[in-house]
């Protein structure tokens, strides 16, 4: 098996400046006031439509990103409605054919201390002060289960009847700035599950960096 960390991609190439110009130009015909847009307008003008809490204006524009996470993060992200999706699918997706070794990704839960890596045996894995060993132990039972059944005919929509929430899987969502600001202010609050917050933090603070006028008032607490 092999174990790795969540992570993100934001695929949309992102150009602050120009996404605020277009939020800008989209915006100012509510009150035709384009005469006002100048080379330094768009940042304060998106800002204040957040403030006042004109949010369908910021609904104009969309970022898509990949998240590889597990399985139980997945089906809460997909709660969130207003968002395209697209997953690996465990019907499709053989992780260990009849002829095949199997080799099963899945990630490791941030209160492990087990170091990414590949692990054959229970006896590779390091013993965890966590008790993380016994969650890795179970992985390489569910990866040997899984390649017992796909040996005996199963095939992979119904072999994944075995497979855990800690597979790894992966997820592109395509959402409005308006749903990303919901989706984030919630996912990072400390009420949301520690490996949803461990993947939304690193992508709430990318988006700071690279568009603060939109998500800088978003605090991940
Ligand atoms: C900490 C936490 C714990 C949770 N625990 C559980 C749980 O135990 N069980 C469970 O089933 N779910 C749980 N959820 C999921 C939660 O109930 C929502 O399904 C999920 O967060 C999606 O958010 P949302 O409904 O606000 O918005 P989205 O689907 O992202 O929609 C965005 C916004 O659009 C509006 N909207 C969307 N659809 C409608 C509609 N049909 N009618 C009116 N307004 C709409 C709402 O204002 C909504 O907030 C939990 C979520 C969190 C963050």
């Amino acid at each position: 098996m092999i174990l790795i960390r969540p992570s993100h991609e934001i695929i949309t190439k992102i150009d602050g400046d120009e996404i605020c110009k277009r939020i800008e130009a989209a915006g100012r015909t509510c009150y035709k006031s384009e005469s006002k847009i100048t080379i330094k307008s768009a940042g304060p003008f998106v800002s204040r439509i957040i403030k006042s809490g004109h949010h369908s204006v910021i609904e104009h524009e969309s970022i898509s990103v990949r998240f590889i996470c597990d399985r139980g993060v997945t089906h809460e992200i997909v709660r969130h409605r207003l968002a395209a999706y697209s997953q690996e699918s465990t019907r499709y997706c053989d992780y260990g054919g009849k002829y095949t070794c199997p080799q099963v990704t899945f990630i490791i839960p941030p209160w492990i201390d087990i170091p990414p890596g590949q692990y054959g045996t229970k006896e590779d894995v390091p013993i965890d002060g966590n008790s993380g060993h016994y969650w890795a132990w179970s992985m390489l039972d569910a990866e040997r289960m899984y390649a017992c059944l796909r040996q005996h005919e199963w095939a992979p929509q119904q072999a994944r009847a075995v497979l855990p929430n800690s597979l790894k899987t992966e997820i592109v969502m395509t959402a409005n700035i308006r749903e990303w600001r919901h989706v984030l202010k919630l996912r990072t609050a400390t009420a949301a599950h520690p490996q949803m917050r461990e993947l939304m933090r690193p992508l709430l603070s990318e988006l700071k960096d690279r568009i603060p006028v939109i998500f800088d008032d978003i605090m991940a607490k």
